[in-house]
């Protein structure tokens, strides 16, 4: 069974929400003027961002296990982005609603109130600026953000946060002192833990060295490696994926880390990852010497159920096919056939990769089928084909893992199925 992802979500807005929460009282008495309502507006707006920002650092610490019940770390990024997206609308609406209520009173007071000199007030200028620099990326501002150079800007945020916090700490009258300071240490230590554990301990201590062993190209632009562990071994469920990050100076991609599904069986000596060919780091692994050592840090993802409760569609988009091929290579290493359809959309015969070895678990399987998707035949995948070669498609519980627009057809081809929201899972191959 799917653990509820629920009442973790809620635990994070009902923390990002309290702090806003607990200042209402103190704000409503005395809410007859427009000019108060708006100066309350700006207090609370003020006071939900700056508790938004800590929500959303603290939810980037990647503690192994930590995103499952966030149903993968996917899922918690996703929320992360939600957190910190909010948590900039509510900054920048907040120094112009404290400026409108101010111009209540005059035009002066109100360029008093957005241009004061006061130390605590231009930190929270910087701290803002700091905000929109490292935000203007995530929002595409101006395009599609190149990786490395986004994480690095990311790192902004830490500035932000600080001067977000002393700001607040030297400004801010709205919550009486004591509440004040047990709100926001709170706050401030969970995101300091976490981004501790992540740019402190997981650098130093949470990646295992392991060594590549065996290099293999099922395609052209496809690279399989095996990955020996040099000290211990990882546990891992089977669809679960790591952050790799080659030892290769001089080599693009070198101290990068990304992201790649374990394709191997979670009870293999070593670990088996596919890598395709998408951009410069995953170029560089293709031609990648056995030897070579690689810092493995996961595993992450929740995307598989610990014990399946129907029969499973599984629809896997070219090197998509990853997690599927490693919940196919437990069940052939266990003896235990599976009771699943897999449709493997391809773009034509050279891309079906690992065709031989998915088509030798099928055949063992008498409740299983293997059908195979060729774009360059069927056009892109749609509700007809899926209803066609699976037509109990409404009774399963589908897995899709792919490009974007492959999951976003299929989401729409399952819902006119009838596939109930709840029961498809996705996993992006995109950016985190
Ligand atoms: C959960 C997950 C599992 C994945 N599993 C596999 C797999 O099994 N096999 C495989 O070949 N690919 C997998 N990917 C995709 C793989 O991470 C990217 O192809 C790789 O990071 C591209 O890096 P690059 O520098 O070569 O390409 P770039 O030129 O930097 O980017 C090419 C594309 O990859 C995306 N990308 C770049 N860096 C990252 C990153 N750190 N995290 C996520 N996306 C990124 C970019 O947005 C762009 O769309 C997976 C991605 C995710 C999120």
């Amino acid at each position: 069974m799917r653990r509820p992802m629920v009442s973790s979500r809620v635990v994070v807005w009902s923390l990002a929400l309290l702090p806003g929460l607990l200042a209402l009282p103190f704000l409503w008495p005395g809410l007859d003027q427009s000019r108060e309502v708006l100066n309350a507006l700006g207090r609370v707006t003020g006071i939900w961002g700056l508790s938004m920002l800590l929500m959303a650092a603290a939810l980037c610490c990647r503690v192994p296990g930590f995103d499952r019940p966030f149903g993968g770390l996917t899922k918690l990024w996703q929320l992360h982005h939600r957190l910190g997206a909010i948590a900039f609308l509510l900054l920048l609406a907040h120094p112009l609603l404290l400026a409108f209520a101010a111009a209540g009173t005059s035009l002066d007071a109100a360029i008093g109130t957005l241009f004061s000199t006061q130390p605590a007030s231009v930190w929270g200028w910087v701290a803002l600026l700091a905000l929109m620099a490292f935000m203007a990326p995530s929002f595409g501002f101006f395009g599609e953000p190149e990786y490395q150079r986004w994480k690095w800007l990311h790192r902004l945020s830490g500035v932000t946060v600080i001067l977000a916090l002393l700001h607040t700490g030297l400004l801010s009258r709205t919550l009486p002192g004591w509440l004040a300071w047990g709100v926001w240490t709170t706050l401030a230590l969970l995101a300091l833990s976490a981004l501790s554990y992540r740019w402190l301990y997981a650098r130093w201590r949470g990646r295992s060295p392991y060594r590549v062993t065996r290099v293999a190209h099922p395609a052209r632009d496809v690279v399989e490696l095996t990955l020996a562990p040099e000290r211990q071994r990882l546990c891992y469920r089977a669809g679960q994926f790591v952050y790799l990050t080659p030892d290769r100076v001089g080599q693009a991609g070198h101290r990068e880390e990304h992201p790649y599904t374990l394709s191997s069986a979670p009870d293999e000596p070593d670990l088996r990852v596919a890598i395709k060919d998408l951009g410069d780091a995953s170029h560089a692994m293709l031609s990648i010497p056995e030897g070579t050592r690689l810092w493995v840090e996961g595993p992450y993802g929740d995307f598989f159920p610990d014990a399946p409760s129907r029969p499973e569609l599984w629809i896997a988009g070219g090197i998509g096919v990853t997690p599927f091929l490693g919940r196919v290579r437990e069940a052939v290493r266990a003896g235990r056939p599976l009771q699943v359809h897999l449709i493997d959309c391809v773009q034509d015969e050279t891309r079906f990769l690992f065709a031989d070895e998915l088509k030798a678990a099928f055949e063992h399987w008498p409740d299983s089928r293997l059908t195979v998707h060729y774009f360059y035949r069927e056009g892109p995948l749609n509700r007809a084909f899926i209803e066609r070669v699976c037509p109990d498609v409404a009774e399963r519980a589908v897995y899709v893992c792919g490009p974007l627009p492959l999951l976003e057809r299929a989401r729409s081809a399952l819902d006119s199925s009838g596939v109930p929201a709840r029961r498809i899972v996705t996993e992006e191959f995109v950016l985190l």
